[in-house]
């Protein structure tokens, strides 16, 4: 376990193994920002068995641990009470657990909770139809790690075991998304390894039609395996860059390559979907 204190950082030998144990941070432990601002984070799981090799959440933790729904609750009650309009669920991959997303649903309605917005990240392979029924009209916001829709391309991030599967189950899940009105994001990641540009445009097209397109900038973060096999091609060490809004890489594709594709891809449907995305977002 790490803290902070009076800025210097102590580092114990005590291992936290149960996530319930965390207390909700108190707003007098935080920034003073925090108070005006209208959204707030919670954790519900941590951890993710999936090692895709540019995701840094497999090397923090070993191991997936859920915090009972009981706890996500009073935590969230914590932030409604604060006059808070939107929750992020910070997890990685909110879809690990059907009954984990079962539990809390059934708290949220039978609470009668109501945030504008609380945003999860999900998994392809981990999320059902059931399970989207389930978070229907509670205020959910999906995001979908899907970064690609090319066999090849999925199979060498290792995002599944089964590439055409995935492809036929993500426009499968983004569809049903559409037909309960729940909101959806798809995250792409640009370049990933073995991808032409013409493929990249496509996929985002594709996308598009049935979900908000989110791009990301390849980044291999330290201690990744995509780490060990681009650290030498990489522009920048300010690991402040390293947020995917930034281009890392030396031997990716050209900037101007990635600015046509960010052009041809936003151009048109960003303008047609932008007042849909503030209106989620903004009061
Ligand atoms: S599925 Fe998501 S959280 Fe899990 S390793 Fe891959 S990118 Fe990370």
């Amino acid at each position: 376990m790490a803290y902070r204190n009076e800025g210097k950082i102590i580092l114990t030998s005590k291992k936290l193994t149960d996530i319930s144990l965390l207390p909700i941070v108190k707003k007098e432990c935080r920034p003073l920002y925090f108070k005006y601002r209208n959204f707030e984070y919670v954790e519900t799981s941590r951890g993710c068995p999936v090692k895709c090799p540019y995701c840094v959440e497999s090397r923090l933790f070993s191991r997936v641990r859920f915090k009972p729904a009981t706890n996500v609750l009073e935590e969230m009650q914590f932030h409604h009470g604060h006059k808070k309009k939107r929750i992020t669920f910070v997890d990685s991959n909110f879809s690990l657990s059907e009954n984990h997303v079962k539990n809390i649903c059934e708290l949220i309605k039978k609470e009668d909770i109501d945030f504008k917005t609380i945003f999860v990240q999900m998994h392809v392979d981990y999320t059902t139809l059931e399970m989207l029924k389930t978070m229907k009209n509670k205020g959910f916001y999906l995001s979908f790690g899907i970064e690609s829709l090319s066999e090849d391309v999925l199979r060498n991030i290792n995002k599944t075991s089964n590439p055409a599967n995935y492809i036929k189950k993500c426009i499968r899940l983004l569809k049903f998304c559409k037909k309960l009105n729940l909101p959806v994001q798809s995250n792409y990641i640009v370049p990933l390894p073995g991808i032409k540009v013409y493929k990249i445009i496509k996929e985002i097209k594709l996308l598009q039609k049935i979900s908000t397109v989110a791009l990301s900038f390849l980044t291999p973060y330290p201690g990744t395996p995509l780490w060990e096999k681009y650290k030498d091609e990489i522009k920048n060490f300010d690991l402040n860059t390293f947020d995917c809004e930034h281009v890392i890489l030396r031997n990716g594709m050209k900037d101007e390559v990635l600015r046509y594709i960010i052009r041809s891809s936003y151009s048109k449907w960003h303008l047609k979907n932008l007042i849909k995305v503030f209106k989620l977002f903004v009061p």
